[in-house]
């Protein structure tokens, strides 16, 4: 905690004066983000430090393995509402969904969890991405490589959330009206490159710059 208060003390006094007036200007107005980004809890990937946003830029969910669940998935879940948030009432014109490199949820999902009565809610959560578990079993098998093999199961989940976001009747009819666009991200935390999924190619590729 110690770290944390520094932390905020280091804010207000060498941080806040480069954003007073944005956030002055930003409390007097509806938020308006452009994107919704939907990433990983994992607290090595940050949303607005690798695409260097500013305060009201994304909307951000941040949840274990980064996942979708399918809107007809029965139960509250804060990813759901936060999805038809974004995009019915704030308006996004972008939705990320951005997995990463040595995922948690991914081993999880592959490898299992620790035999305990006590995470009921991590071991249900972490099923939602079972159909990519089975597509690993049935594509994946020459892959021995555990690395790698999480690498892969963590963009197929990429794909798999972006499948799951058509099912949102808030989502599939902003598609068909062409005012919302979709995009698979990577992010590869040893070098903290990103990748786009590439739907020419079907591959992950480097967001390189402009030449
Ligand atoms: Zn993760």
């Amino acid at each position: 905690m110690q770290q944390l208060i520094a932390g905020v003390h280091k804010f207000q006094q060498d941080e806040l004066g480069r954003y007073k007036k944005l956030f002055h200007r930003l409390s007097r107005q509806e938020q308006n983000p452009h994107t919704l980004f939907i990433t990983c809890s994992d607290s090595r990937v940050l949303a607005e430090l690798i695409t260097q946003s500013q305060p009201g830029d994304l909307f951000v969910v941040k949840n274990v393995g980064n996942m979708v669940p399918r809107a007809d998935v029965p139960g509250r879940n804060s990813t759901a509402a936060a999805i038809e948030f974004a995009v019915k009432i704030l308006g996004v014109s972008d939705v990320v969904v951005c997995g990463h490199s040595q995922c948690g949820a991914m081993t999880a999902l592959l490898n299992g969890l620790p035999e305990s009565a006590e995470i009921p809610h991590l071991r249900d959560w972490i099923a939602t991405a079972s159909p990519v578990r089975e597509l690993m079993d049935r594509h994946y098998q020459h892959l021995t490589d555990r690395d790698a093999r999480i690498t892969a199961a963590a963009g197929e989940n990429v794909l798999f959330a972006l499948e799951n976001l058509h099912t949102y009747p808030a989502v599939a009819t902003r598609i068909a009206d062409g005012t919302l666009r979709l995009h698979g991200w990577f992010f590869q935390i040893a070098t903290a490159k990103l990748f786009a999924y590439d739907l020419s190619t079907q591959q992950f590729q480097p967001i390189e710059p402009e030449p």
